[in-house]
């Protein structure tokens, strides 16, 4: 007796769920989202309301345009059923948008910054101003850049100078940015601070934070010259960083506010005193290993 009674309580639930099914079907949208998977009937019909649910995620997902206005539950991902042997699994998978951003967004794995506002991950060439004619050298020497590079010619940094505010960082940014999407690994370093943080690392980390930018493939010495001096910082951090980078033929940039005789007047007053040879040496490794341009502009910061 007991068996019957049980007996009947699956069909009953059985007829349930079939019900619920054929109710759901009766939607337009339903049966179309349905139509869409390559799982039978009979397995379908045991999870009408989480198929109601991928249901909602699959039409938001059809009117979408874009990450930003994703209406499903988690942005950016699709409740989506999947068979596995005779269940459905559901799992959140990444839909087109984000893997498109994700795949857009792979080159900044290859920047790394060190004290430098994040926003500058997206500064693009394409972007970049052309309305004042001090842009065109420039822009002409990024073109060469990236050619000899590609050809393995370990081309010039260069050694960008200009008021505050014309668009220097951003400009060497750009270049960067577009050498990451061409999978090289390029550090940008925020000169001034980094001095700050490398001085207080010498009891941890010191040597591995100066070898990281010794060694990069591509540097960028962001605001040199707007640090204060020290014998330390020239003769024991931009010295031997310079020295590597020459013999090794890295490309080295370098964005400053003071032109090269003004850096080499600024590198030879410490606080110990003068020593004009030691800021020569210094200019005269910048002057290996870069091209000098000057960028003039008006002031681009608000
Ligand atoms: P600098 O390094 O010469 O002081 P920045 O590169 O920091 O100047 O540029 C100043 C401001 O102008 C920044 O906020 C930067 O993001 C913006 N900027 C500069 N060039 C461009 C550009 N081509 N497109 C968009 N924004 C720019
Ligand atoms: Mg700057």
């Amino acid at each position: 007796m007991k068996n019957i009674n049980k007996v009947l309580e699956q069909e009953r639930d059985q007829l349930k769920l079939v019900h619920a099914y054929q109710d759901a079907c009766s939607n337009k949208e339903f049966k179309e989202f349905i139509e869409t998977l390559p799982i039978e009937e009979e397995i379908l019909i045991k999870y009408t309301s989480s198929l109601e649910d991928a249901c909602e995620e699959y039409k938001n997902c059809k009117k979408c345009k874009g990450l930003a206005c994703c209406k499903n539950k988690v942005v950016g991902y699709r409740y989506t059923p999947e068979k596995e042997k005779n269940i459905i699994k559901f799992s959140y998978n990444a839909c087109k948008w984000n893997r498109l951003s994700m795949k857009e967004n792979a080159y900044k794995e290859n920047l790394e910054l060190f004290d430098m506002p994040i926003e500058i991950k997206e500064a693009s060439l394409k972007e970049v101003y052309t309305d004042d004619k001090s842009r065109v050298p420039i822009i002409h020497y990024f073109k060469e850049f990236i050619e000899q590079y590609n050809k393995k010619e370990n081309p010039k940094g260069l050694y960008l100078t200009g008021s505050f505010g014309s668009g220097k960082t951003y400009l060497i940014a750009a270049l960067l940015n577009e050498m990451a999407r061409k999978k090289v690994e390029c550090a940008l370093v925020y000169y001034p601070e980094f001095l700050r943080s490398l001085k207080a690392s010498f009891q941890t980390d010191y040597t591995e934070k100066f070898d990281f930018i010794k060694k990069s493939p591509i540097l960028l010495l962001d605001d040199i010259g707007a640090e204060n001096e020290s014998n330390w910082s020239r003769d024991e951090v931009l010295g031997p960083i310079l020295q590597y980078r020459m013999q090794n033929h890295l490309p080295t940039f370098f964005t400053s506010n003071l032109t090269l005789e003004e850096l080499e007047a600024a590198l030879a007053t410490t606080s110990s005193g003068v020593d004009k040879v030691k800021a020569r040496r210094i200019i005269e490794r910048i002057k290996q290993l870069t091209i000098p341009m000057e960028l003039i502009g008006k002031n681009r910061r608000n």
